[in-house]
């Protein structure tokens, strides 16, 4: 039997035309199919033109919509393929992989650096990718795929600005390769059979990047507006001394303070240094460990709502969703 998939389209490279204002999205979801004829030829397809956005202007109202819209067809499609921008794909990937837990059937976010209309393009193969995989036996959850690899929603990351080869794994391996229409699959992700649909988003969550130097200006201003603040210190982390007070005293009035690292690879470990020691002891302080921040401060904006104190904050934070974190429940 044919599988049937839903072709969500919300804008991005792959949609884009040259204007005059420079490169928008246009071209609709059905046009993006018709590029790709193959597509039609392996399974049945209907298409849903959600948003025309570039991703830059996609935030948490969108992936409410997104999860939105996969719950209404979720009985009618094995599969489903989002095209998005590549900006902030990552992002709606990690925030999908946590509004909607334990998919069997696949969601799979896709998209392109250089629009379906330009003689170079990795649009038509990430696509018809998108579908070879959304048609796969042992595809589930959320992914991106994208030239060639199939990333866990999770753990994907933006890491080149220009080539096809935009997304990395981040401290976990692809979980699939697509070579000339054919899949290898190394890893099955994580299913039950019945998902678990979320429909709400805390976005009262702010992101630290620490500069060398800083006071506690920026800090207090964010811990002011927000309920829950990741602060991306350096390498295996810590906080300069001067902001310790501020952070402790604001983790005792409620929030929540997820310490992360601005080094992309290998995760916090705050109980290396004196730097982090005191704040990997307090068990109000969370850590990211291995982490991306487009994974945690999704998580954050998810469990908000679902908490009712600290403690249930920090156990739904540690516990592993879609393979978001290996080190967890060290605290
Ligand atoms: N600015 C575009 C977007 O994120 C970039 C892309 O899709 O590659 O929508």
């Amino acid at each position: 039997m044919r599988k049937r998939i839903l072709f969500i389209a919300t804008g991005g490279t792959i949609a884009s035309e040259v204007t005059a204002g420079g490169l928008k999205p246009g071209l609709s979801a059905e046009a993006l199919l018709r590029a790709v004829p193959a597509i039609r030829e392996l399974c049945e397809v209907e298409s849903l033109q959600l948003y025309d956005l570039d991703s830059t202007d996609i935030g948490p109202d969108h992936w409410l919509g997104m999860a939105r819209a996969i719950r209404e067809n979720y009985a009618r499609f094995d599969g489903f393929v989002l095209s998005h921008g590549t900006d902030t794909m990552a992002y709606s990937a990690a925030a999908l992989s946590y509004l909607i837990q334990g998919s069997v059937k696949p969601i799979i976010l896709t998209g392109a650096q250089k629009p379906m209309g330009f003689d170079t393009t990795d649009s038509r193969v990430n696509l018809l990718d998108s579908f070879i995989c959304a048609c796969g036996a042992d595809m589930h959850g959320v992914m991106i795929v994208f030239n060639g690899r199939v990333i866990l929603g999770t753990r994907a990351r933006k890491t080149h600005s220009k080539s096809f080869d935009a997304f990395s794994s981040i401290n976990f391996p692809h979980i699939a390769d697509l070579r000339d229409g054919h899949l290898t699959q190394y890893i099955v992700p994580q299913f039950a059979w019945e998902p678990s649909f979320y429909d709400n988003l805390d976005t009262r969550v702010s992101l630290l990047k620490l500069l060398p130097g800083a006071d506690c200006s920026q800090l207090e201003f964010l811990l002011g507006r927000s309920r829950a603040l990741l602060i991306e210190s350096f390498g295996v982390g810590g906080l300069p001394h001067g902001m310790h007070r501020a952070v402790l005293a604001a983790a005792r009035a409620g929030k929540l303070i997820v310490m992360s690292t601005q080094v992309q690879n290998e995760g916090s470990d705050l109980a290396v240094y004196g730097t982090g020691r005191p704040l990997s002891e307090d068990p109000l302080i969370l850590e990211a460990y291995d982490m991306t921040t487009e994974a945690a401060v999704t998580k954050l904006m998810w469990l908000l709502p679902l908490a009712g104190n600290q403690a249930e904050a920090a156990r739904l934070f540690y516990a592993p969703v879609n393979r978001d974190i290996l080190t967890a429940g060290r605290k």
